[in-house]
């Protein structure tokens, strides 16, 4: 049988999420479920791809099975499509696998025309109407379908109302849409060189084209990116019968949430405005009323609608965001999806998902994005600071958190000012999909307009990010960069302050404090450790780190750096000496020094992390880093050495490397001068000594030796550990256990890890460098030129943020094989960034590593996403 490409709604079901997109599949599921759904069909994502492998066409037998289902849309609504009498009229949207809110486009009215149009205000006796109807068409059409600017029609609009002396659009009369229409129309030639379309098979072809080509474009591409979300997935699009909610005072439209978004209370939570259509209320360019107002507009209305969204959460075992559509006084529900959430909303909900017995602890762990729990770990405002401040305005609290910066006026300014360190505030009169990255640069986002669905705080909620939305005291003027609130200008260098969770917005910096986690959080915690099998360490290379890590539930230290102990002031100094000593005396002077040190340093840590285990890496720092630059660091570097500036400078040249990433770092440096890793063997075992003496605690130091590609390099390095470790033991007259691994970091270690496991009792896979090997891209300098490989679709990710499964993630999984066929107990880890990324947790899950270790805050995340890579594997 060949291929289907288009279903009917009453064809599908929820389970067809992957070929219906999630909003095609919910929709079939409701009207399956006897939902009131305005009829329709889906063409598949399969469709989508197919589009784009045939050169960006879409071919006859896809084309027919449009006609086909248009047909049976007909039939069930006794409407025709381009019939003046009795239209029936569409809306065409996009509906991927993922949601993607506000990043693909919609176009409302299909079918309409000039003939259509003048049938449609007969059938509804309501010519202003029908005209309104068709000027929206004309507009939505050009900008999604054409590309013509919307600003235009706006202006367009604008000069009309400046004309007639009114103000808002509702001034309108009949004529004026005729009018309206007409200009509209005018203009569309004028651009195009061509009539508006004025068949509806013509428009309905050009708009659904429209809607594949969006799943390329460039907003879209960013946020897949942001989302994981995987280019080959394609978009499916939605085609539905319109329902009207600008047909007069007895309609209206709305959106709503069956639980607040912004704190997961289990309450109806949304908007709704009367005589309005779908795009009025997102726009948010007339403010709409809160939901428990329909009660008192339309009860019946009202009590249907509750009924409907808490059957459907019952049904999704989810918090639901819904559309809804009122006709003259009958319900229509237009979509519903799993709502999007801030991340202490999903966490409560979660939660109480499970205590009401609509969910089980597994499938609520899946409803968690672990990425968004970091907005838990944000600061807020420091509340006896908050106290003394008096806002100046407040908006609405659309996104939580505490925001500090200056002011930008546009998206592109936010995120080129972030980029170049400074913390800024996007401030704007609305945001569109358009301004994303800037949102994503930004600390927080400003809005004067706009209501809690509009676009700004719909993506700030999404990414995290605090939002104060819908400030009608401020006035901006984008071109001249100003923000008035009150009578008071602020520009560009001007600090304001946000705080997303009560909607306020004040002068100048507030202080923040670090949030405390509690509660409903350790309540998914504590889930998630039930279910998982990966442990979760920690790269920390200070106590306090590490405590922090702890309080986050770290299972151990994953990764210390030893030579990041040295970045404090006072403390480089020594390590410059080691570094330009030319003789293993010298060395030995500048070692002597720095071994109290790091014996009091590892001290400090054991001491945090008791029992648990610790790895300490072997000094790894890439020369550049360490070596003296300014006069006055060489000046006194000279000094406690004995020597001259000059030789101290003679000596820096002669270090210097041209690629020092691939120079004389890791192991290379203790195969040089092994006095180091004597050094540091001493140090590791007489603080395990100490502690254990002192405290107790059964201290297991795990010395990780990097950057092997050989296992003589190995070899070489280990014993000089086993033969201090012996001595400090023998000297000290206690024995401490220990044990010596590697990192697999350099691609030959992976590929004879086997051999390497000989000698190792743990690896730990340096995915940094493992990334940075087997790309050959270097690590310093790749941000340079990766935005040109998402453009030409190249990357799709950062693979020094995800992993690349396919190679790097290949490498790992053979060495890990490798390493386990030499010796079957062999304990392995990964140290590199990509421990604390979800999609590559999942990936080490499944790869069969023992533990992951990630920055202190992202413990947390990784427990979540090892929890959902168990549940996933499972299944
Ligand atoms: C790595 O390479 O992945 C790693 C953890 O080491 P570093 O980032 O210090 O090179
Ligand atoms: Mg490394």
């Amino acid at each position: 049988m060949a291929k289907k490409y288009v279903y009917l709604f009453s064809e599908g079901d929820s389970s067809m999420r992957d070929l219906l997109g999630g909003k095609g599949a919910n929709l079939a599921e409701m009207t399956n479920l006897g939902f009131p759904v305005p009829q329709g069909f889906t063409i598949t994502t399969q469709a989508c791809i197919r589009y784009y492998e045939e050169g960006e066409l879409i071919c006859n037998d896809i084309l027919e099975e449009i006609d086909e289902k248009l047909t049976q849309i007909e039939q069930i609504t006794g409407k025709k499509f381009g019939d003046s009498k009795n239209p029936l009229l569409v809306s065409v949207r996009s509906g991927a696998r993922a949601s993607m809110p506000g990043m693909m486009d919609t176009i409302l009215n299909l079918g309409i025309n000039d003939e259509v149009v003048k049938g449609f205000a007969a059938l509804t006796g309501n010519p202003r109407f029908a005209y309104d109807s068709y000027r929206r068409f004309i507009q939505m059409f050009s900008d999604v379908v054409m590309e013509l600017p919307k600003s235009t029609f706006e202006r367009i609009i604008d000069d009309l109302k400046a004309e007639k002396g009114i103000t808002s659009d509702g001034e309108f009369t009949a004529d004026d849409f005729i009018k309206l229409v007409e200009l509209f129309k005018q203009y569309y030639k004028e651009q195009l060189n061509e009539d508006f379309p004025q068949q509806p098979k013509q428009q309905l072809i050009a708009a659904v084209k429209a809607v594949f080509r969006s799943w390329d474009n460039p907003r879209a591409v960013v946020y897949r990116r942001m989302n994981d979300i995987p280019h080959d997935w394609g978009t499916a699009v939605n085609v539905q019968a319109m329902v009207f909610g600008n047909s007069g005072d007895e309609s209206g439209t709305g959106v709503a949430f069956t639980r607040n978004p912004s704190t997961g209370e289990k309450a109806l939570y949304g908007e709704f405005l009367m005589n309005a259509q779908g795009e009025d209320v997102v726009a948010g360019i007339r403010t709409p009323n809160p939901i428990a107002k329909l009660e008192q507009t339309n009860p019946q209305v009202y009590k249907q609608f509750v009924e409907i969204s808490t059957n459907l959460e019952r049904y999704f075992k989810d918090m639901q965001d819904l559309e809804f559509t009122i006709e003259r006084g009958k319900l229509y529900i237009l979509q519903t999806r799993n709502g999007k959430r801030t991340a202490q909303a999903a966490v409560r909900i979660a939660v109480e998902l499970v205590e009401e017995g609509l969910c089980t602890k597994e499938e609520a762990l899946m409803k968690i994005d672990p990425k968004q729990l970091d907005d838990l770990l944000h600061p807020t405002f420091a509340a006896s600071e908050l106290k003394k401040r008096t806002p100046i305005a407040s908006g609405l609290a659309a996104s939580p958190g505490a925001a500090v910066g200056k002011i930008a006026f546009t998206a592109e300014e936010a995120k080129k000012r972030a980029m170049a360190g400074e913390k800024v505030l996007l401030v704007r009169l609305e945001t569109s999909p358009e301004d994303i990255e800037g949102i994503n640069s930004a600390e927080g986002i400003l809005t004067a307009r706009g209501g809690m669905t509009s676009h700004a705080a719909v993506v700030a909620r999404g990414m995290g990010r605090c939002c104060v939305a819908g400030c009608g005291d401020l006035v901006i003027d984008e071109e001249a960069k100003t923000a008035t609130i009150h009578g008071v200008t602020y520009g560009p260098n001007d600090v304001l302050s946000l705080n997303g969770s009560t909607g306020y917005i004040y002068e100048g910096a507030i202080p923040t404090v670090e949030p405390e986690v509690g509660g409903q959080f350790k309540v998914i915690m504590d889930w998630a450790n039930e279910v998982r099998r990966l442990k979760v360490r920690t790269n920390a290379d200070t106590p306090e780190e590490a405590k922090t890590a702890v309080e986050f539930g770290a299972e151990g230290i994953g990764l210390c750096r030893t030579e990041h102990m040295f970045f404090e002031e006072g403390r480089i100094q020594p390590m410059r000496e080691m570094i330009l000593a030319d003789n293993k005396e010298d060395r030995k002077k500048a070692l002597a020094k720095i071994l109290p040190m790091q014996r009091d340093d590892f001290k400090a840590i054991y001491e945090v992390m008791q029992d648990l285990p610790v790895t300490i890496r072997f000094l790894d720092p890439p020369l550049h880093e360490f070596l003296p630059q300014k006069e006055e660091d060489m000046k006194a570097v000279a000094k406690e050495m004995g020597i001259t500036v000059a030789a101290v400078k003679d000596k820096v040249a002669a270090l210097h490397e041209v690629n020092p990433m691939l120079g004389h770092r890791g192991c290379r440096l203790a195969i040089t001068y092994p006095e180091i890793a004597e050094m540091q063997t001493r140090a590791i075992i007489e603080a395990a000594v100490e502690v254990r003496e002192e405290k107790g605690y059964n201290i297991l130091p795990e010395i990780m030796i990097p950057l092997v590609g050989d296992v003589k390099e190995l070899r070489y390095v280990k014993d000089v550990v086993v033969r201090t470790a012996e001595a400090v033991m023998e000297e000290k007259g206690v024995k401490v256990s220990y044990e010596v691994g590697t990192m697999i970091e350099v691609p030959r270690a992976a590929l004879l890890a086997d051999e390497i496991a000989k000698e190792a009792e743990f690896f730990s896979f340096g995915t940094n460098d493992l990334t940075q090997m087997t790309f050959g891209f270097s690590r310093d300098d790749v941000a340079k030129f990766l935005d040109d490989y998402y453009e030409k679709q190249i990357f799709e990710s950062d693979p020094f943020a995800r992993v690349d499964q396919k190679g790097v993630g290949k490498l790992v999984k053979m060495a890990t094989e490798l390493g386990r066929s030499a010796r079957p107990d062999i304990k392995l880890g990964v140290c590199g960034e990509h421990g604390g990324d979800p999609s590559s947790v999942e990936f080490f899950n499944l790869v069969g590593l023992d533990y992951v270790s990630c920055s202190p805050f992202r413990v947390p995340i990784a427990r979540l996403a090892a929890a959902q890579a168990a549940i996933k594997q499972s299944k």
